[in-house]
């Protein structure tokens, strides 16, 4: 009895140890917002401890780093930055506070649009984009612990796969919105990827940055345009302010059509916590609006 009761405690510790020694070789990998670490936990799987440091629902344009943060980047083994000015000053910081990290910026190989002369940084919005970031995700992954090579190898391949049959979906259903409505208004400049890939016009009243602000001239044009050009629709989104849109709509007439989300994965509970789930939302949104 004694002894039945000794090797259970011993395979219950048995079983302990291997599960924190487990716990403890996830690779340790930073992103600067959620969309990154969803892509990094899709390549990495089991195998990798992804934080965000700008959460769900949450601007990265506007953040400002906190202590806690350098502290989370000083135990990082892998940083994963977007790039193309998205980050602005903090990539610096990002940099510098991770002391034994490989940082890969994950839109590495995008060919960048342009929105006036600034470069526009929401390259995750075209589906083929988001394949290149998956490829430099899971290059860095492999690097950082190559031990694990086929798994995140395994890991990407069936991720790829999936974003191949989202880009189709993606596609199919834009199909259906006449040529003439695909056209709207969007709070800031984050779609320009999903306009080109998609053939979609985005026209923002804000620039690429959150930040940016609109000048009482820039809302009268945008009225205007409405107007003359017969825009269906403007959307809202999850990290802008929605006050400008609704009265833009209610001067213009324009119907809006509901929330897109741009830069920020919502909670476990949202309408978008992946970004395979943004995408979708977004899609449903523009096909349910702008068609007749
Ligand atoms: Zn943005």
């Amino acid at each position: 009895m004694m002894g039945r009761c000794l090797s259970w405690l011993m395979a219950a510790f048995a079983l302990l140890a291997t599960t924190s020694a487990f716990a403890q070789s996830k690779l340790p990998v930073v992103t600067s917002f959620t969309i990154l670490a969803d892509l990094a936990r899709n390549v990495g799987g089991d195998r990798v401890a992804v934080t965000s440091l700008v959460g769900p629902n949450s601007d990265v344009h506007s953040y400002v780093p906190t202590p806690a943060d350098a502290k989370v980047l000083a135990g990082a083994k892998v940083i994963i930055l977007n790039g193309l000015g998205l980050e602005g000053a903090t990539a610096r910081f990002m940099e510098t506070a991770a002391k034994n990290a490989r940082v890969v910026v994950a839109s590495t190989g995008v060919t960048p649009l342009r929105l006036g002369g600034e470069v526009d940084p929401h390259a995750w919005q075209s589906i083929p984009n988001a394949k290149l970031y998956v490829a430099n995700i899971r290059d860095a992954l492999i690097s950082a612990d190559p031990a694990d090579k086929a798994v995140f190898e395994a890991n990407t391949a069936a991720y790829l796969l999936r974003l191949d049959a989202l880009d189709a979906e993606v596609r199919a259903e834009i199909a259906r919105i006449p040529p003439e409505r695909r056209e709207l208004i969007s709070t800031h400049d984050a779609f320009g990827y999903l306009g080109s890939a998609y053939g979609i016009a985005f026209i923002a009243p804000h620039g690429v940055s959150t930040e940016a602000e609109s000048s009482a001239r820039d809302i009268a044009y945008i009225i205007k345009q409405i107007r003359t050009e017969h825009i269906p629709a403007v959307f809202l989104e999850n990290v802008t302010d929605p006050r400008l849109m609704e009265q833009i709509a209610r001067e213009s007439g324009a119907h809006v059509g509901g929330t897109l989300y741009s830069d920020a994965l919502t909670s476990p509970d949202g309408p978008a916590p992946t970004y395979i789930d943004l995408m979708r939302h977004n899609v449903k949104q523009l096909v349910t609006t702008l068609s007749p």
